[in-house]
Protein backbone atom coordinates (compact mmCIF):
# COMPACT_ATOMS: atom_id res chain seq x y z
CA UNK A 1 0.00 0.00 0.00
CA UNK A 2 1.18 3.33 -0.81
CA UNK A 3 2.66 5.45 2.09
CA UNK A 4 3.23 8.90 2.49
CA UNK A 5 4.42 11.54 5.31
CA UNK A 6 2.27 14.19 6.49
CA UNK A 7 5.51 16.64 4.89
CA UNK A 8 5.10 14.26 1.41
CA UNK A 9 1.35 15.01 1.05
CA UNK A 10 1.19 18.89 2.26
CA UNK A 11 4.51 18.96 -0.48
CA UNK A 12 3.07 16.75 -3.16
CA UNK A 13 -0.68 18.51 -3.16
CA UNK A 14 -0.05 22.19 -1.83
CA UNK A 15 -2.07 21.79 0.85
CA UNK A 16 -2.39 23.22 4.18
CA UNK A 17 -2.42 21.76 7.55
CA UNK A 18 -3.51 23.94 10.65
CA UNK A 19 -2.94 21.64 13.26
CA UNK A 20 0.63 21.97 15.58
CA UNK A 21 1.66 18.20 15.31
CA UNK A 22 5.62 18.66 14.50
CA UNK A 23 5.92 14.91 14.99
CA UNK A 24 6.86 12.53 11.91
CA UNK A 25 3.48 11.32 11.17
CA UNK A 26 3.11 8.82 8.10
CA UNK A 27 -0.25 7.72 6.64
CA UNK A 28 0.07 4.02 5.77
CA UNK A 29 -2.35 4.08 3.25
CA UNK A 30 -4.92 5.92 0.89
CA UNK A 31 -8.75 5.94 0.81
CA UNK A 32 -11.95 7.27 -0.80
CA UNK A 33 -14.03 4.67 0.92
CA UNK A 34 -14.57 4.82 4.66
CA UNK A 35 -15.38 0.85 3.72
CA UNK A 36 -12.12 -0.01 3.24
CA UNK A 37 -10.56 2.14 5.54
CA UNK A 38 -7.38 0.93 7.70
CA UNK A 39 -5.61 1.70 10.72
CA UNK A 40 -3.09 4.65 9.64
CA UNK A 41 -5.33 5.47 6.31
CA UNK A 42 -5.82 9.02 4.84
CA UNK A 43 -8.99 9.11 3.83
CA UNK A 44 -9.78 11.57 0.66
CA UNK A 45 -13.18 13.51 1.13
CA UNK A 46 -14.44 12.96 -2.81
CA UNK A 47 -17.45 14.95 -3.63
CA UNK A 48 -19.86 13.57 -6.55
CA UNK A 49 -23.82 14.78 -7.29
CA UNK A 50 -25.18 12.38 -5.02
CA UNK A 51 -22.77 12.20 -1.84
CA UNK A 52 -20.29 14.39 0.46
CA UNK A 53 -17.14 12.95 1.58
CA UNK A 54 -16.99 15.48 4.06
CA UNK A 55 -20.40 13.73 5.71
CA UNK A 56 -18.23 10.60 6.92
CA UNK A 57 -15.10 12.11 8.37
CA UNK A 58 -16.49 11.02 11.72
CA UNK A 59 -17.18 7.73 10.53
CA UNK A 60 -13.17 7.24 8.81
CA UNK A 61 -11.78 8.61 12.13
CA UNK A 62 -13.72 5.53 14.16
CA UNK A 63 -12.42 3.44 11.68
CA UNK A 64 -8.84 4.52 12.58
CA UNK A 65 -7.81 6.96 9.73
CA UNK A 66 -4.84 9.18 10.70
CA UNK A 67 -5.88 12.20 8.49
CA UNK A 68 -8.11 13.48 5.99
CA UNK A 69 -7.88 15.64 2.46
CA UNK A 70 -10.47 18.13 2.72
CA UNK A 71 -11.92 20.61 0.64
CA UNK A 72 -11.02 24.52 2.00
CA UNK A 73 -12.59 24.71 5.34
CA UNK A 74 -14.04 21.83 5.99
CA UNK A 75 -11.35 20.22 8.31
CA UNK A 76 -12.88 18.83 11.61
CA UNK A 77 -11.30 18.29 15.23
CA UNK A 78 -9.82 14.92 15.93
CA UNK A 79 -7.91 14.08 12.36
CA UNK A 80 -4.83 15.54 10.73
CA UNK A 81 -7.12 17.38 8.18
CA UNK A 82 -5.40 18.76 4.72
CA UNK A 83 -7.13 21.32 3.11
CA UNK A 84 -6.69 21.70 -0.76
CA UNK A 85 -8.70 23.59 -3.75
CA UNK A 86 -9.90 19.94 -4.63
CA UNK A 87 -9.31 16.73 -2.95
CA UNK A 88 -9.75 15.04 -6.10
CA UNK A 89 -6.95 16.65 -7.67
CA UNK A 90 -5.19 15.96 -4.76
CA UNK A 91 -5.63 12.30 -4.76
CA UNK A 92 -4.38 12.23 -8.28
CA UNK A 93 -1.35 14.30 -7.85
CA UNK A 94 -0.91 11.66 -4.60
CA UNK A 95 -1.44 9.02 -7.35
CA UNK A 96 0.87 10.14 -10.02
CA UNK A 97 3.53 10.78 -7.36
CA UNK A 98 3.33 7.38 -5.57
CA UNK A 99 3.81 5.60 -9.53
CA UNK A 100 7.23 7.53 -10.21
CA UNK A 101 8.57 5.38 -7.14
CA UNK A 102 8.43 2.81 -9.69
CA UNK A 103 10.42 2.27 -12.66
CA UNK A 104 8.56 -0.69 -13.96
CA UNK A 105 6.37 -0.13 -17.71
CA UNK A 106 3.39 0.83 -17.48
CA UNK A 107 0.84 0.06 -20.22
CA UNK A 108 -2.77 1.72 -20.96
CA UNK A 109 -5.34 1.05 -22.86
CA UNK A 110 -8.20 3.13 -24.24
CA UNK A 111 -10.47 2.94 -27.58
CA UNK A 112 -13.71 2.39 -27.94
CA UNK A 113 -14.58 -1.26 -27.36
CA UNK A 114 -12.29 -3.92 -26.19
CA UNK A 115 -10.71 -2.17 -23.51
CA UNK A 116 -11.21 -4.23 -20.65
CA UNK A 117 -10.97 -7.62 -22.83
CA UNK A 118 -7.37 -6.17 -23.92
CA UNK A 119 -6.47 -5.04 -20.59
CA UNK A 120 -7.29 -8.80 -19.25
CA UNK A 121 -5.53 -10.32 -21.93
CA UNK A 122 -2.13 -7.88 -22.11
CA UNK A 123 -2.61 -8.83 -17.61
CA UNK A 124 -2.78 -12.60 -19.08
CA UNK A 125 0.19 -12.37 -20.86
CA UNK A 126 2.72 -10.23 -19.28
CA UNK A 127 2.07 -12.59 -15.87
CA UNK A 128 3.92 -14.97 -17.85
CA UNK A 129 7.06 -12.76 -17.19
CA UNK A 130 6.12 -10.51 -14.75
CA UNK A 131 4.03 -9.59 -11.61
CA UNK A 132 1.63 -7.72 -12.45
CA UNK A 133 -0.60 -5.06 -11.49
CA UNK A 134 -4.14 -4.18 -13.25
CA UNK A 135 -6.90 -2.16 -13.15
CA UNK A 136 -9.66 -4.07 -11.26
CA UNK A 137 -13.09 -4.86 -13.11
CA UNK A 138 -13.48 -1.96 -15.36
CA UNK A 139 -12.04 1.35 -12.95
CA UNK A 140 -11.27 3.76 -15.49
CA UNK A 141 -12.06 6.82 -14.84
CA UNK A 142 -10.50 9.78 -13.00
CA UNK A 143 -11.30 7.99 -9.47
CA UNK A 144 -10.34 4.40 -10.59
CA UNK A 145 -7.24 5.00 -12.41
CA UNK A 146 -5.73 6.52 -9.20
CA UNK A 147 -6.89 4.02 -6.42
CA UNK A 148 -5.11 1.03 -9.29
CA UNK A 149 -2.15 3.61 -9.02
CA UNK A 150 -2.01 3.83 -5.11
CA UNK A 151 -1.72 -0.25 -5.00
CA UNK A 152 1.32 -0.71 -6.51
CA UNK A 153 4.05 -2.19 -4.76
CA UNK A 154 7.88 -2.80 -4.94
CA UNK A 155 6.68 -6.78 -5.95
CA UNK A 156 5.17 -5.49 -8.98
CA UNK A 157 7.08 -5.65 -12.51
CA UNK A 158 4.68 -4.26 -14.73
CA UNK A 159 1.07 -2.43 -14.20
CA UNK A 160 -1.69 -2.23 -16.88
CA UNK A 161 -4.19 0.30 -17.13
CA UNK A 162 -7.77 1.21 -18.54
CA UNK A 163 -8.77 4.44 -19.43
CA UNK A 164 -12.45 5.22 -20.12
CA UNK A 165 -13.73 8.64 -21.37
CA UNK A 166 -16.76 10.95 -22.01
CA UNK A 167 -15.33 13.69 -23.24
CA UNK A 168 -11.81 15.58 -24.82
CA UNK A 169 -9.47 16.17 -22.44
CA UNK A 170 -9.92 13.51 -20.21
CA UNK A 171 -7.49 10.62 -21.34
CA UNK A 172 -4.63 13.30 -21.17
CA UNK A 173 -5.74 14.05 -17.90
CA UNK A 174 -5.37 10.28 -17.00
CA UNK A 175 -2.19 9.81 -19.31
CA UNK A 176 -0.76 12.75 -16.92
CA UNK A 177 -1.31 10.95 -13.73
CA UNK A 178 -0.36 6.92 -14.87
CA UNK A 179 2.22 8.68 -17.10
CA UNK A 180 2.67 5.02 -19.42
CA UNK A 181 5.48 4.03 -21.02
CA UNK A 182 3.09 1.79 -23.60
CA UNK A 183 0.15 3.05 -24.93
CA UNK A 184 -2.26 0.65 -26.79
CA UNK A 185 -5.65 2.43 -28.85
CA UNK A 186 -7.84 -0.28 -29.70
CA UNK A 187 -10.03 1.21 -32.12
CA UNK A 188 -12.54 4.50 -32.53
CA UNK A 189 -16.20 3.88 -32.73
CA UNK A 190 -19.64 5.45 -31.75
CA UNK A 191 -19.95 5.59 -28.52
CA UNK A 192 -20.04 8.61 -27.01
CA UNK A 193 -20.81 10.12 -29.75
CA UNK A 194 -24.07 12.12 -27.63
CA UNK A 195 -21.09 13.78 -25.91
CA UNK A 196 -18.56 14.34 -28.66
CA UNK A 197 -20.51 15.03 -32.25
CA UNK A 198 -18.81 13.34 -34.12
CA UNK A 199 -16.17 9.80 -34.94
CA UNK A 200 -13.81 12.44 -35.59
CA UNK A 201 -13.75 13.97 -31.92
CA UNK A 202 -13.56 10.76 -30.28
CA UNK A 203 -10.45 10.06 -32.17
CA UNK A 204 -8.68 13.30 -31.10
CA UNK A 205 -10.31 11.97 -27.59
CA UNK A 206 -8.44 8.72 -27.83
CA UNK A 207 -5.07 9.91 -29.29
CA UNK A 208 -4.29 12.30 -26.41
CA UNK A 209 -2.71 8.92 -24.78
CA UNK A 210 -0.42 8.54 -27.79
CA UNK A 211 0.77 12.05 -27.51
CA UNK A 212 2.23 11.14 -23.71
CA UNK A 213 4.04 8.01 -24.88
CA UNK A 214 7.74 8.92 -24.26
CA UNK A 215 10.40 8.94 -26.64
CA UNK A 216 11.51 5.15 -25.20
CA UNK A 217 7.76 3.99 -25.57
CA UNK A 218 5.66 2.21 -27.49
CA UNK A 219 2.25 3.01 -29.30
CA UNK A 220 0.43 -0.08 -30.46
CA UNK A 221 -2.29 0.81 -32.92
CA UNK A 222 -4.97 -1.18 -34.83
CA UNK A 223 -4.33 -0.71 -38.08
CA UNK A 224 -7.24 -1.29 -39.24
CA UNK A 225 -9.02 1.13 -37.76
CA UNK A 226 -8.71 4.20 -40.38
CA UNK A 227 -8.91 6.58 -37.33
CA UNK A 228 -6.14 5.20 -35.02
CA UNK A 229 -3.93 4.50 -37.66
CA UNK A 230 -3.10 7.78 -38.48
CA UNK A 231 -2.19 8.37 -34.25
CA UNK A 232 1.33 6.68 -35.25
CA UNK A 233 2.53 10.12 -36.26
CA UNK A 234 1.47 11.68 -32.85
CA UNK A 235 4.04 9.84 -30.81
CA UNK A 236 7.94 10.21 -30.09
CA UNK A 237 8.07 6.89 -29.60
CA UNK A 238 8.19 3.23 -31.37
CA UNK A 239 5.21 2.53 -32.96
CA UNK A 240 4.09 -1.36 -33.18
CA UNK A 241 0.88 -1.84 -35.79
CA UNK A 242 -1.29 -4.81 -35.33
CA UNK A 243 -4.20 -5.83 -37.89
CA UNK A 244 -6.11 -9.04 -39.11
CA UNK A 245 -3.73 -9.16 -42.34
CA UNK A 246 -0.69 -10.17 -43.51
CA UNK A 247 1.51 -7.21 -44.24
CA UNK A 248 1.60 -5.39 -40.49
CA UNK A 249 4.11 -5.68 -37.59
CA UNK A 250 1.73 -8.19 -35.89
CA UNK A 251 -0.62 -9.94 -38.03
CA UNK A 252 -3.33 -12.14 -37.48
CA UNK A 253 -4.27 -14.36 -40.12
CA UNK A 254 -5.61 -17.77 -41.44
CA UNK A 255 -8.49 -17.77 -38.86
CA UNK A 256 -10.06 -21.16 -38.27
CA UNK A 257 -13.04 -20.80 -36.27
CA UNK A 258 -13.49 -24.77 -33.86
CA UNK A 259 -16.67 -24.94 -31.72
CA UNK A 260 -14.76 -24.30 -28.17
CA UNK A 261 -12.86 -21.07 -29.60
CA UNK A 262 -10.77 -19.76 -32.27
CA UNK A 263 -7.67 -20.51 -34.18
CA UNK A 264 -5.43 -18.27 -36.26
CA UNK A 265 -1.93 -17.61 -37.44
CA UNK A 266 0.11 -14.95 -35.91
CA UNK A 267 3.54 -13.62 -37.30
CA UNK A 268 4.81 -11.36 -34.81
CA UNK A 269 8.26 -9.20 -36.03
CA UNK A 270 9.73 -12.31 -37.86
CA UNK A 271 8.06 -15.13 -36.09
CA UNK A 272 5.08 -17.21 -36.78
CA UNK A 273 2.98 -19.31 -34.28
CA UNK A 274 -0.56 -20.33 -33.97
CA UNK A 275 -2.59 -18.93 -31.36
CA UNK A 276 -5.68 -20.85 -29.48
CA UNK A 277 -8.32 -18.25 -28.28
CA UNK A 278 -10.86 -19.67 -26.54
CA UNK A 279 -13.61 -17.34 -27.47
CA UNK A 280 -15.53 -16.29 -30.42
CA UNK A 281 -16.11 -13.02 -32.52
CA UNK A 282 -12.92 -11.67 -34.61
CA UNK A 283 -12.71 -8.36 -32.87
CA UNK A 284 -11.39 -10.64 -29.96
CA UNK A 285 -8.56 -11.57 -31.93
CA UNK A 286 -8.04 -7.95 -32.16
CA UNK A 287 -7.85 -7.99 -28.67
CA UNK A 288 -5.36 -10.78 -28.91
CA UNK A 289 -3.15 -9.01 -31.30
CA UNK A 290 -2.39 -5.91 -28.80
CA UNK A 291 -1.83 -8.21 -25.90
CA UNK A 292 0.65 -9.91 -28.56
CA UNK A 293 2.10 -6.57 -29.35
CA UNK A 294 2.50 -5.58 -25.62
CA UNK A 295 4.26 -9.08 -24.35
CA UNK A 296 6.78 -9.04 -27.37
CA UNK A 297 7.35 -5.28 -26.84
CA UNK A 298 7.75 -6.25 -22.99
CA UNK A 299 9.98 -9.28 -23.92
CA UNK A 300 7.30 -11.86 -23.44
CA UNK A 301 8.58 -15.03 -25.27
CA UNK A 302 5.97 -16.21 -28.09
CA UNK A 303 5.52 -19.74 -26.39
CA UNK A 304 4.55 -17.99 -22.99
CA UNK A 305 2.36 -15.55 -24.95
CA UNK A 306 0.54 -18.31 -26.90
CA UNK A 307 0.33 -20.36 -23.63
CA UNK A 308 -1.15 -17.45 -21.79
CA UNK A 309 -3.90 -16.67 -24.11
CA UNK A 310 -4.89 -19.79 -24.50
CA UNK A 311 -5.57 -20.69 -21.07
CA UNK A 312 -7.78 -17.23 -20.68
CA UNK A 313 -10.50 -17.03 -19.05
CA UNK A 314 -12.64 -14.06 -20.64
CA UNK A 315 -14.47 -11.86 -18.04
CA UNK A 316 -17.90 -12.81 -16.68
CA UNK A 317 -21.25 -11.34 -19.07
CA UNK A 318 -18.22 -10.33 -22.00
CA UNK A 319 -19.53 -13.07 -24.72
CA UNK A 320 -19.47 -15.84 -21.91
CA UNK A 321 -20.37 -19.09 -23.47
CA UNK A 322 -23.21 -20.28 -20.93
CA UNK A 323 -24.42 -24.25 -21.70
CA UNK A 324 -27.67 -25.23 -20.50
CA UNK A 325 -29.51 -28.43 -21.66
CA UNK A 326 -29.04 -28.56 -25.35
CA UNK A 327 -28.39 -24.93 -25.81
CA UNK A 328 -25.63 -22.23 -26.04
CA UNK A 329 -25.61 -19.01 -24.32
CA UNK A 330 -23.52 -15.79 -25.26
CA UNK A 331 -23.97 -14.21 -22.43
CA UNK A 332 -22.84 -10.38 -23.64
CA UNK A 333 -24.57 -8.98 -20.64
CA UNK A 334 -22.40 -6.47 -19.45
CA UNK A 335 -22.52 -3.51 -22.38
CA UNK A 336 -23.35 -2.21 -25.79
CA UNK A 337 -23.14 -0.27 -28.31
CA UNK A 338 -24.19 -0.36 -32.29
CA UNK A 339 -20.26 -1.95 -33.06
CA UNK A 340 -19.94 -4.08 -30.01
CA UNK A 341 -23.72 -5.34 -31.05
CA UNK A 342 -23.13 -5.91 -34.29
CA UNK A 343 -19.96 -8.06 -33.75
CA UNK A 344 -21.52 -9.71 -31.33
CA UNK A 345 -24.42 -10.68 -33.39
CA UNK A 346 -21.70 -11.85 -36.16
CA UNK A 347 -19.93 -13.26 -33.63
CA UNK A 348 -22.69 -16.09 -32.82
CA UNK A 349 -22.43 -17.63 -36.63
CA UNK A 350 -19.08 -18.66 -35.04
CA UNK A 351 -21.16 -21.27 -32.70
CA UNK A 352 -22.32 -24.75 -33.96
CA UNK A 353 -26.02 -24.03 -33.45
CA UNK A 354 -29.55 -25.25 -35.63
CA UNK A 355 -30.76 -21.98 -34.99
CA UNK A 356 -30.04 -18.07 -34.12
CA UNK A 357 -31.90 -16.27 -31.43
CA UNK A 358 -31.18 -12.84 -30.53
CA UNK A 359 -32.57 -11.62 -26.88
CA UNK A 360 -31.60 -8.06 -26.83
CA UNK A 361 -31.85 -4.68 -24.53
CA UNK A 362 -31.54 -1.05 -25.64
CA UNK A 363 -28.21 0.83 -26.12
CA UNK A 364 -27.99 3.66 -24.82
CA UNK A 365 -26.53 7.05 -24.61
CA UNK A 366 -27.31 7.13 -28.83
CA UNK A 367 -29.28 10.60 -28.69
CA UNK A 368 -30.40 11.35 -32.11
CA UNK A 369 -28.91 8.19 -33.63
CA UNK A 370 -30.93 5.83 -31.62
CA UNK A 371 -33.66 5.20 -33.11
CA UNK A 372 -31.40 4.47 -36.78
CA UNK A 373 -28.76 1.99 -34.91
CA UNK A 374 -32.02 0.22 -33.35
CA UNK A 375 -33.05 -0.50 -36.87
CA UNK A 376 -29.98 -1.14 -38.51
CA UNK A 377 -29.28 -3.75 -35.59
CA UNK A 378 -32.98 -5.31 -36.95
CA UNK A 379 -31.77 -5.50 -40.03
CA UNK A 380 -28.63 -7.11 -39.80
CA UNK A 381 -30.00 -9.55 -37.61
CA UNK A 382 -32.21 -10.74 -40.99
CA UNK A 383 -29.22 -10.70 -43.05
CA UNK A 384 -27.07 -12.91 -40.39
CA UNK A 385 -29.96 -15.73 -40.64
CA UNK A 386 -31.13 -15.36 -37.34
CA UNK A 387 -34.71 -16.71 -36.82
CA UNK A 388 -35.77 -15.53 -33.49
CA UNK A 389 -35.70 -11.83 -31.54
CA UNK A 390 -36.75 -10.84 -28.38
CA UNK A 391 -36.16 -7.14 -27.16
CA UNK A 392 -37.13 -5.28 -24.06
CA UNK A 393 -36.38 -1.62 -23.64
CA UNK A 394 -37.83 1.33 -25.14
CA UNK A 395 -35.36 1.71 -27.90
CA UNK A 396 -34.93 -2.04 -28.71
CA UNK A 397 -38.29 -2.54 -29.28
CA UNK A 398 -37.31 -0.86 -33.14
CA UNK A 399 -34.89 -3.85 -33.72
CA UNK A 400 -38.11 -6.28 -33.59
CA UNK A 401 -39.92 -3.95 -35.55
CA UNK A 402 -37.42 -3.77 -38.11
CA UNK A 403 -36.64 -7.50 -38.00
CA UNK A 404 -40.18 -8.14 -37.92
CA UNK A 405 -40.74 -6.08 -40.97
CA UNK A 406 -37.84 -7.32 -42.52
CA UNK A 407 -39.02 -10.97 -42.56
CA UNK A 408 -38.01 -12.15 -39.29
CA UNK A 409 -41.57 -14.39 -38.18
CA UNK A 410 -40.79 -14.79 -34.48
CA UNK A 411 -39.76 -10.83 -33.24
CA UNK A 412 -41.34 -9.84 -29.75
CA UNK A 413 -40.86 -6.82 -28.07
CA UNK A 414 -41.36 -8.01 -24.28
CA UNK A 415 -41.76 -5.89 -20.92
CA UNK A 416 -39.41 -7.63 -18.69
CA UNK A 417 -36.44 -10.11 -18.41
CA UNK A 418 -39.00 -12.97 -17.30
CA UNK A 419 -41.89 -12.16 -20.10
CA UNK A 420 -38.48 -12.79 -22.95
CA UNK A 421 -37.74 -16.33 -21.14
CA UNK A 422 -41.55 -17.18 -21.15
CA UNK A 423 -42.04 -15.92 -24.66
CA UNK A 424 -38.94 -17.94 -25.68
CA UNK A 425 -40.48 -20.96 -24.27
CA UNK A 426 -42.97 -21.88 -26.22
CA UNK A 427 -40.51 -21.53 -28.58
CA UNK A 428 -37.60 -23.23 -27.87
CA UNK A 429 -35.68 -26.03 -29.79
CA UNK A 430 -33.01 -28.38 -29.27
CA UNK A 431 -29.66 -26.92 -30.31
CA UNK A 432 -30.61 -23.28 -30.42
CA UNK A 433 -27.56 -20.67 -29.87
CA UNK A 434 -28.52 -17.58 -27.98
CA UNK A 435 -26.79 -14.09 -27.79
CA UNK A 436 -28.14 -12.00 -24.84
CA UNK A 437 -26.92 -8.34 -25.30
CA UNK A 438 -27.84 -5.07 -24.02
CA UNK A 439 -26.38 -1.83 -22.30
CA UNK A 440 -25.57 -2.15 -18.73
CA UNK A 441 -28.63 -0.18 -17.71
CA UNK A 442 -31.01 -3.41 -19.33
CA UNK A 443 -29.33 -6.00 -16.78
CA UNK A 444 -29.86 -8.32 -19.24
CA UNK A 445 -27.62 -10.93 -17.51
CA UNK A 446 -30.87 -11.70 -15.63
CA UNK A 447 -32.11 -13.15 -18.77
CA UNK A 448 -29.60 -15.53 -18.51
CA UNK A 449 -30.06 -16.09 -14.86
CA UNK A 450 -34.06 -17.15 -16.11
CA UNK A 451 -33.21 -18.93 -18.59
CA UNK A 452 -30.53 -21.37 -17.09
CA UNK A 453 -32.64 -21.59 -13.66
CA UNK A 454 -35.43 -23.16 -16.18
CA UNK A 455 -33.41 -25.48 -17.74
P1 LIG B 1 -16.39 0.07 -21.38
O1 LIG B 1 -16.37 1.34 -22.18
O2 LIG B 1 -17.74 -0.30 -20.89
O3 LIG B 1 -15.33 0.01 -20.33
P2 LIG B 1 -14.65 -1.65 -22.89
O4 LIG B 1 -14.04 -0.78 -23.93
O5 LIG B 1 -13.84 -1.93 -21.68
O6 LIG B 1 -16.06 -1.10 -22.47
P3 LIG B 1 -15.09 -4.48 -23.13
O7 LIG B 1 -15.77 -4.44 -21.82
O8 LIG B 1 -13.81 -5.19 -23.24
O9 LIG B 1 -14.96 -3.00 -23.67
O10 LIG B 1 -16.05 -5.08 -24.23
C1 LIG B 1 -17.33 -4.48 -24.43
C2 LIG B 1 -17.99 -5.11 -25.59
O11 LIG B 1 -17.25 -4.88 -26.78
C3 LIG B 1 -18.15 -6.61 -25.48
O12 LIG B 1 -19.48 -6.89 -25.81
C4 LIG B 1 -17.22 -7.21 -26.51
O13 LIG B 1 -17.82 -8.27 -27.13
C5 LIG B 1 -17.00 -6.09 -27.50
N1 LIG B 1 -15.62 -6.01 -27.98
C6 LIG B 1 -14.51 -6.50 -27.38
N2 LIG B 1 -13.42 -6.21 -28.10
C7 LIG B 1 -13.83 -5.52 -29.18
C8 LIG B 1 -13.18 -4.93 -30.30
N3 LIG B 1 -11.84 -4.99 -30.45
N4 LIG B 1 -13.96 -4.29 -31.23
C9 LIG B 1 -15.30 -4.22 -31.09
N5 LIG B 1 -15.97 -4.76 -30.06
C10 LIG B 1 -15.26 -5.41 -29.11
MG1 LIG C 1 -14.12 -1.42 -19.76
Amino acid sequence: MAQFTLQEVLTVTGGTYAGESTKQVVFTNVSTDTRTIEEGSLFVALTGDTFDGHDFLSQAMSKGALGALVSKGRAEAGLICIEVESPLLAYQQLANYHRRRFDIPVVAVTGSSGKTTTKEMIGAVLSAKFNVLKTEKNFNNEIGLPKTLLQLTENHEACVVEMGMRGLGQIDELARIAEPTVGVITNVGNSHIELLGSRENIGKAKSELIRHIPPEGTAILNEDDDLVRPMASLTEGKTIFYGIKENVTVSGFQLRYKKDGIKFTCRCFDEVFDIFLPMIGDHNVYDALAAIAVGRALGVPSQKIAKALGNFKGIPMRQEIVSFGDMVVLNDAYNANPASMAESIKALGQLDGKRKIAMLGDMLELGAYSEANHREIGRLLVDEGYDQVYTFGEAAKYIAREAKASGIRVAKICDSHLDIVNAYWDERAKGDVILVKGSRGLRMERVVTELTDRE
